[in-house]
Parts: C-alpha cells; structure tokens; sequence
C-alpha cells in the first residue's frame, strides 16, 4: 500500500538561479532579457520527461517545479508498483528524483519556485515567479497536474496511504479478500467500485443520494455486480483505526443517524481539480477546467503552448501516461520552433513576406483542426 510522506521539497530544495548563461537562449531587445526556447511549468512524470527530451534536443528547458510540491503526485506516496523498468517496484520520491537527475543530466535548469502568473499570446510568453522573477519563452509547456478532491474529515489524513487512497489501480491490489468502501456516485466512482471488485471480498459504494450520477449504462452494470453492495443516503463522516482503515462512520442523510461500516480501505472518488487557475480565460478549458489539447498531439488552442500530463486527462491518470504525454509536448514544441524558424527564414529571403505573416499564427501549428492526418517531424538530439 503506498504510504504518505512528508511532500516537502526533499528532491533537494536550491535558489532560483539566474537562466542568464542558458546558451540556446536569445536576447530580445524588445524585452530586454533572455528569450528561452522552452519553459515549462510543473514537475512531475510529465514536466520532467518533456525536460529530458527538450533538453536532449539542444532546447535548454526551464523548468519551474513548484516551491513545495516539486516532484509532483508521486512525492507523496511510498510504493510504486506499476512504473515500467522497476521489476521490485520503486518508492515514488526516489522515481521522481531520478527524473529530475535525469533533466539536469542534459542540461535542464530547474527553479523551485511557484508560478504566479503566466501571459501566453504572442511569441514570447512570459511566466512570473513567486519571487517577482519573470521568465520569457517562445514555447510553454504546461504540466502543472491534477489534485484529488478530498472529503476533508477525521482520520483521513492520517490514515491516507494506510488504506485511504485516491487510485483504484495503483492500490487495489493491495487489498485482495478484504472489504472495501468506494466513495462518490458518478463515473469514476462506479469505475473504481467495479475494477475493485475484483480484488475485494466485498466492495462497497456510499453515495449521498438514492441512485447514482453515472450514466445509465455503467450504473445499470454496477447495479448487476453481485460483488458491490450499496450504501444509498449515505455519507461518510469520518475514517477510522490506529495504524490502518479499521471502519468508517456513515450518517444517513435523511435521518442523520449514524453507524459504523468494518472496512480495510477507503478509496474516495469524488473527482479532481484540474492547477489551471493561472489559464483561465487565457486558452481553452472543457467544462470541469482541464486544457483542451487537439487530437492525440499537445497543442493547446494558444500557439506555441503544449499541455502535458494529468492536467490534460480525465481519464487515464497514471505516471507512466504523464511522462509519455510530457514526451510528446517537448516533440511537439520542438517541431513548432523548427516550423517557425523555416517561417522566418523564408521571411528574409522573400522580402514580399509580410511582418504579420512571420507571426506564429495557428496555420504554423500542423494539427490545428485536423485530428488525425498528422505527420510529425521527430526533432534531432534525441
Ligand atoms: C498518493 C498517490 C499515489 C499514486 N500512485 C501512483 C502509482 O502507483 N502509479 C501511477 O502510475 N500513478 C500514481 N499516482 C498518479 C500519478 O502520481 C499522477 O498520474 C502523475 O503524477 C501525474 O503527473 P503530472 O506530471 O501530470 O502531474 P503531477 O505529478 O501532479 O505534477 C504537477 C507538478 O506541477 C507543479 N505545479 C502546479 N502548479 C504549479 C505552479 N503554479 N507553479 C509551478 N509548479 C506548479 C507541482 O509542483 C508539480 O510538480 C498516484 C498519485 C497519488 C496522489
């Protein structure tokens, strides 16, 4: 079972250095600072892999890691079982420390700073730090994560990682034959309860309300799983044992009565917080305030800013999916520096070429409003 860890910044906290010395980087004299090929902001699987595969093709990446939470998801929590190449498994600060050695290895300068604010239109973007610091950049790529929306009562901090947990697949093993409690009526409460279902001895699904928010048909499906009962009406209000999940304690919404539930692990589902605050009315969001990406690519609707990682993906939240998204955001940023560099050099031996053509623009993104007749370009230096 994973197990919390204190998420300070154990990957070896340093000053913001100054970037002034990055070779790749430009002067532009408009700005009157360095202009970097490629910031990208946030540190888990998915910022550090874009910063090994920028970093590799020469682009050398800024990364802003966060004050606190740098390393990401993974900093809190022990046992990683499910990260290829790791045949013992791995502790997760000690897969995200090598990650972010890895970055360096290449070049990649990390700030362990907050970003505070972050203007994204035009060709050179800027990210403001914490510390007043600003950062220029022709590319962004955004991976700052995903938080799990917690029930915020008694015992669930402590008991986080001694059976409550927030991820059906990364910890469901743990519990073969014991009884399990699920959280939450929509789709991925339903989700989790049935995928559970097949290591508990027992699973069951506390909504608050008398039938569930799922669509019909999983709700119909889960309703015929003879493994998962139903706690209707019901709320947990606390979480109870000394060094593991021994019970909950559920009140009745109608009645307000209340009772106790055996159970060796709570797995709440009860949805997630997409860190887009600093983008909101700046690219485009769905409705619960992830980024829209086109296609399979990570082209946001703002030219020139990818999206990496959790903070893109309902669906699959694994570190393993970040990193390779990550991966996909330096490709991606890496090619659409090269497209605009060929812009501007058929700019200067053409000098018909109108200023405002030379401007990245949409028509230089090679998957806007198409999602799949795309052939990418792999960048060199990998
Ligand atoms: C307890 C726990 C256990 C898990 N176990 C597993 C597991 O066993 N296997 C598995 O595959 N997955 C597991 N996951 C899920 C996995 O951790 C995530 O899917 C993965 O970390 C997502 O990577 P990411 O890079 O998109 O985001 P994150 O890892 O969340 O990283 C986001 C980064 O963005 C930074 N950030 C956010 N806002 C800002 C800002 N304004 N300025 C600067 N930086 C910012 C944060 O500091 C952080 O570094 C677990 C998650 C948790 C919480």
């Amino acid at each position: 079972m994973t197990q919390p860890i204190q998420a300070l910044n154990i990957l070896g906290a340093q000053t913001p250095t100054s970037t002034s010395s990055a070779p790749a980087a430009e002067t532009s004299p408009a700005e009157g600072d360095t202009v970097h090929q490629v910031v990208i902001v946030g540190s888990g699987p998915a910022g550090y892999t874009a910063a090994i595969y920028a970093a590799r093709a020469e682009m050398n990446p800024i990364v802003i890691a966060g004050a606190l939470d740098a390393g990401g998801a993974l900093m809190t929590t022990t046992d990683v079982e499910n990260y290829p190449g790791f045949a013992e498994g791995i502790q997760g600060p000690e897969l995200m420390t090598a990650m972010q050695e890895q970055a360096e290895r290449f070049g990649a300068e990390i700030i362990f700073e907050d970003a505070v604010d972050l203007q994204i239109e035009g060709p050179v973007k800027t990210v403001t730090l914490d510390d007043g610091t600003v950062y220029r950049a022709k590319t962004l790529i955004i991976s700052t994560g995903s938080a799990y929306r917690k029930l915020g009562i008694d015992g669930e901090s402590r008991l986080s990682g001694k059976g409550v947990s927030w991820c059906a697949t990364c910890d469901g093993f743990f519990f073969k034959d014991q009884d399990i409690v699920v959280v939450g009526g929509g789709d991925s409460a339903v989700e989790e309860a049935t995928f559970l279902t097949r290591f508990g001895k027992n699973v069951t699904l506390v909504h608050r309300r008398d039938e569930l928010r799922a669509s019909k048909i999983m709700a119909r499906r889960a309703e015929a799983d003879p493994k998962l009962q139903f706690q209707w009406n019901s709320e947990v209000v606390s979480i109870n044992g000394i060094d593991k999940v021994e019970s909950v304690t559920l009140r009745d919404t109608l009645t307000g009565e209340e009772r106790d539930l055996p159970t060796s692990a709570v797995f709440e589902a009860i949805g997630h917080i997409p860190r887009t605050e600093l983008l909101e009315g700046k690219l485009e969001l769905d409705e619960q305030g992830y980024i829209v990406v086109q296609g399979r690519s990570t082209y946001t609707s703002v030219a020139g800013v990818f999206a990496a990682g959790d903070v893109v993906d309902h669906t699959y939240r694994q570190a393993v999916t970040a990193a390779g998204t990550g991966c996909q955001a330096a490709l991606d940023a890496e090619r659409w520096l090269t497209d605009q560099a060929a812009l501007t050099t058929a700019d200067v031996q053409d000098p018909m070429t109108t200023a405002a053509e030379a401007v990245p623009t949409d028509e230089s993104n090679p998957i806007s409003g198409t999602d799949e007749s795309v052939s990418v370009t792999l960048p060199s230096g990998r």
